[in-house]
């Protein structure tokens, strides 16, 4: 029997009639000659509000506590959803990530998963059940705590669960139609693809396209698991998502994020290992730094920048400030309103001068760049955060213009 694995979003199972909706769809899909497994997340905001409702109690909730309380969303829609679905006439049982064997390793709030023990999920199958498993978590076998897989985190357990069972699908349902050339919130004119490779997806994704968490499209390719990313609301074709896509267009989509800031430490001597130190210290904390700068050297001194995630800024400004006498450095500054935008296309490596009109588009509206970096398929840039809209706007009507799309 074909395995059909569904991912349904916060907003999909927002509050009870819409978990009503996606029982119906789970019970046709699985009428319809399917092994159905259901990956949910917490309905509507309820894992902001969690966040939000912890911050009040505690100005350090720690991992552990965190991860406690954040799982406990997802429980919430699994088991409504079970009910939900064993009142319409077929058999459901919700399972936690830790029920559900996923194995990750210590890291509270990014954990990654380093196994799934997919046994009892398909004995469940075996016995004609509908499974839901609830999306975001699962156990460090070693302290045996539940761990949480970081922000949209349901989207890879549902292709993990994909992989290791061997679906023929995995569907990520969602509140808009597909994977736009940019968000349709933002930008009015953005098209929904057909398709998009893996490649691509993966540059979308990393580059802050939140429609789908990267890692999960990491798996995907890995496994070769074909991602079909739609709405809940309608049963429409969304996007298909898969090695290679149909269409070859210079530029595939835009991607703005707003979730890292900038460090700047000013006044570095400029010799041979001052970098090596200065990212060896961040290392050593488990800083992710994803942008770097060197400034130009003046009179022998340079200042270096750098951009993390704004959840890892003080574990970096304190190791920053830690190794700063050390470096000679003479200070820090820390700019957390800053926005990247990229452009995305496995096209553009046939095409010359993409960066070059893009720093053009944007200097015509006189946003400044404060950052660039590129890969073979995408160039960045980071600006002020107030203008990352409109810089979005601007570089979809020139790269990827409404009249070019009827
Ligand atoms: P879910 O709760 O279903 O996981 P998310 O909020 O994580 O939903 O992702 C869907 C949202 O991603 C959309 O509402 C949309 O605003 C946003 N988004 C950003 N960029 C894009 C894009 N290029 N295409 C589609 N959606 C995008
Ligand atoms: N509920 C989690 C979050 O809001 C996981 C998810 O929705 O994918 O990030
Ligand atoms: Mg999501």
């Amino acid at each position: 029997m074909p395995l059909v694995v569904q991912k349904y979003g916060g907003t999909s199972v927002g509050d009870a009639e819409r978990i009503a909706t996606v029982a119906r769809r789970v019970v046709e899909t699985r009428k319809a000659g399917n092994d159905v497994i259901v990956v949910v997340s917490a309905m509507g905001q309820t894992t902001d509000e969690l966040i939000q409702l912890a911050t009040t109690i505690s100005s350090q909730p720690g991992g552990r506590e965190m991860d406690m309380l954040l799982t406990a969303g997802e429980r919430i829609s699994m088991a409504l959803l079970a009910m939900a679905i064993k009142d319409m006439g077929v058999e459901a049982a919700s399972l936690t990530g830790s029920q559900a064997g996923i194995l990750t390793d210590s890291s509270h709030g990014e954990a990654k998963i380093t196994a799934i023990r997919g046994d009892r999920v398909r004995q469940y199958l075996d016995e004609g059940l509908v499974v839901i498993v609830a999306g975001f978590q699962g156990v460090d076998p070693e302290s045996r705590d539940v761990t949480t897989l970081g922000r949209g985190g349901s989207d890879t357990t549902a292709v993990a669960l994909a992989a290791v069972l061997g679906a023929d699908v995995c569907e990520i349902y969602t509140d808009v139609d597909g994977v736009f050339t940019a968000d349709p919130r933002v930008v009015g004119t953005a098209r929904k693809l057909d398709e998009v490779s893996y490649e691509d997806m993966l540059e979308l994704a990393g580059a802050g396209t939140g429609v789908l968490m990267a890692r999960s499209v990491e798996f995907a390719r890995r496994y070769g698991i074909p991602l079909h990313v739609r709405s809940s609301f309608h049963n429409g074709v969304g996007t298909w998502i898969k090695e290679k896509a149909m269409e070859e267009t210079v530029i595939t989509g835009i991607a703005q994020d707003t979730s890292a800031a900038k460090v700047t430490v000013q006044g570095v001597p400029d010799q041979p290992g001052i970098a090596a130190g200065l990212f060896g210290a961040l290392a050593a904390e488990d800083v992710d730094v994803d942008m770097i700068v060197q400034n130009v050297s003046t009179e022998g001194h340079t200042d270096i920048s750098f951009t993390v995630a704004k959840e890892h800024l003080d574990k970096a400004k304190s190791a920053a400030e830690a190794i700063m006498p050390e470096l000679g450095a003479v200070g820090l500054d820390v700019d957390p309103e800053i926005a990247k935008v990229s452009l995305v296309g496995a096209g553009m490596r046939n095409h010359p001068g993409v960066a070059a009109d893009m720093f053009k588009v944007l200097a015509e509206r006189d946003i400044n760049i404060s950052m660039i970096s590129t890969s073979a398929i995408r160039v960045s840039c980071v600006i002020d955060s107030g203008r990352s809209d409109e810089a979005v706007r601007a570089l979809h009507d020139y790269y990827l213009p409404a009249e070019a799309n009827a």
